[in-house]
């Protein structure tokens, strides 16, 4: 089975994009520190080694704001309302940027950038072409947890009427399904949905 993020990858308009360059020069790495990449790509881990090989970081927030305090201060404003910890966010400037926003490499770019914004809640700079499409797809994801966890009630009314060893099995089987679809959101907060 693929996963959501798979999937979401194949549905992502290409089109979206406006080559403002704002990702590029204050990007953020949502899901590790500066501390982990660096000791992940001493242990030779791929995405870490591309991810640091491409981006260097700035010396502090303040440095980041003074290139794009608009995205900087965006991109903050997100954090706290994700409850992600500031201190543990460094601003990243990619070296293969040109100052007319444009990249260097385009057509040899790294997957993260071939595959940024990676998932419905990337926080993307002020004005990005993405901003609404991911939005929708937040909502949608949304409504599919939702309605997983609807179906799950019903189940459990289900199983109280039965004693039949094929039913309940059968019951067994859709309830992984429902608890793996809910799972895969749970880092962005599907228990509470
Ligand atoms: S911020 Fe959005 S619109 Fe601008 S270059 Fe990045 S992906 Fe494209
Ligand atoms: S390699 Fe190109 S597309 Fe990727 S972050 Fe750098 S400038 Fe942007």
């Amino acid at each position: 089975m693929e996963s959501y993020e798979e999937n979401f990858l194949k549905e992502r308009p290409q089109g979206l994009c406006k080559m403002c360059g704002k990702c590029c020069r204050t990007a953020i790495n949502r899901k590790y520190t500066y501390k982990e990449l660096r000791l992940m790509a001493f242990r030779g881990d791929e995405y870490a080694k591309e991810f640091l090989k491409m981006f260097t970081p700035y010396n502090s927030v303040e440095e980041a704001r003074n290139a794009a305090p608009d995205v900087v201060d965006k991109i903050l404003e997100e954090l706290d309302e994700n409850e992600i910890l500031r201190e543990e966010v460094t601003f990243y400037k990619c070296k293969y940027l040109l100052d007319n926003n444009m990249c260097s490499i385009y057509e040899e770019r790294p997957s993260i950038c071939v595959h940024y914004p990676q998932n419905a809640w990337t926080i993307t700079p002020p004005g990005c072409g993405y901003t609404t499409w991911l939005y929708l797809k937040q909502e949608e994801y949304k409504e599919k947890v939702r309605k997983a966890k609807e179906e799950y009630l019903e189940l459990q009314l289900m199983k109280k009427k039965t004693t039949d060893e094929v039913v309940l099995k059968k019951i067994s089987s859709v309830e992984n399904k429902i608890n793996n679809t809910i799972y895969q959101f749970a880092e962005y907060g599907a228990n509470n949905w």
